[in-house]
């Protein structure tokens, strides 16, 4: 799908620079911060906008979209900006966040100390799916951001956002009855998962859920007119999860290559 042209492309820059940073002169540098159920991710830009480095962690500091340990919040987003400063030999000042669709009110103060606590300035706090639409820049359809804790929906028309929604079903839904199929630990589960090698095998098993975000989706979308689904989030990584939901829903569906770090490097665009 050529819609996804200069996301697959941003987000493949990203995944190099995670490994090998690029230790640019640049004036200064723009820092995404996605505090996700299952990840904390920092995506870092240089002045022109291209990623130089990025760090991850998996993290249990958020639950369905709130962060509900501050101080293990503020630590780890701490550690990571020290990690990269250290990769990149410089200081990273500006730093951007975001929040899932609906929880602004509620939960953005709570973030901006974190984002200030971990000593960044914080430009700007935006809702997640803005932020995923920096980077896939779509004008009508639904975005779904299948995460770790949740589910957000958001639909555009002419550019412009008309609905947003977020359901408590994720990737931990996943790995619970992974875990239960199997017979094995919450994180023996979520390793299992996460590898691409074990996507087949897992597709009748987590179809159930697959089933459920589905009909959770035909819920939100049957009073718009919705022509195309666009799937991010790390659970969209699963191999096949949009022939499903395209089935399940009627409506096509697409997914760019890594789904993944759509998000936090659109928060770091608009930082
Ligand atoms: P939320 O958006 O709910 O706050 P989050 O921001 O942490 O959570 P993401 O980082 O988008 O969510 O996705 C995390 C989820 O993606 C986890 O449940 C993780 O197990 C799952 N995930 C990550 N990589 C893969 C993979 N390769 N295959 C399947 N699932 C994956």
């Amino acid at each position: 799908n050529s819609a996804f042209e200069y996301c697959d492309q941003l987000v493949k820059d990203f995944e190099r620079v995670i490994e090998h940073p690029i230790v640019s002169k640049s004036s200064v540098y723009y820092t995404g911060i996605d505090l996700g159920t299952a990840y904390i991710v920092l995506a870092v830009l240089d002045e022109n906008y291209q990623p130089v480095a990025g760090a991850y962690r998996f993290a249990n500091v958020v639950k369905d979209g709130m962060v509900v340990d501050y101080i293990g919040a503020i630590r780890i987003v701490k550690e990571l900006k020290q990690e990269l400063e250290e990769r990149l030999d410089t200081e990273l000042v500006y730093a951007a966040a975001a929040l899932p669709p609906g929880t602004m009110a509620l939960d953005s103060g709570v973030i901006k100390h974190v984002v200030q606590g971990a000593g960044f300035e914080i430009t700007n706090l935006l809702d997640e799916p803005t932020a995923a639409n920096a980077v896939l820049k779509i004008k009508d359809g639904a975005i779904v951001d299948i995460g770790g804790g949740t589910t957000g929906i958001t639909i555009l028309k002419d550019g412009e956002v008309i609905y947003v929604a977020d359901e408590p079903t994720g990737g931990t839904h996943f790995s619970l009855v992974i875990a239960g199929a199997y017979k094995m630990s919450f994180d023996e589960a979520e390793n299992y998962k996460q590898n691409p090698k074990n996507h087949r095998e897992l597709t009748p098993v987590v179809g159930p859920v697959v089933e459920k975000v589905s009909s959770i989706l035909n819920r939100h979308l049957r009073d718009y007119q919705v022509e195309t689904i666009y799937l991010v989030g790390g659970t969209c990584c699963l191999e096949g999860i949009e022939t499903i939901i395209a089935r399940q829903t009627g409506i096509p569906t697409y997914k760019p290559q890594n789904p993944m770090f759509v998000t936090p490097l659109g928060i770091a665009l608009n930082c």
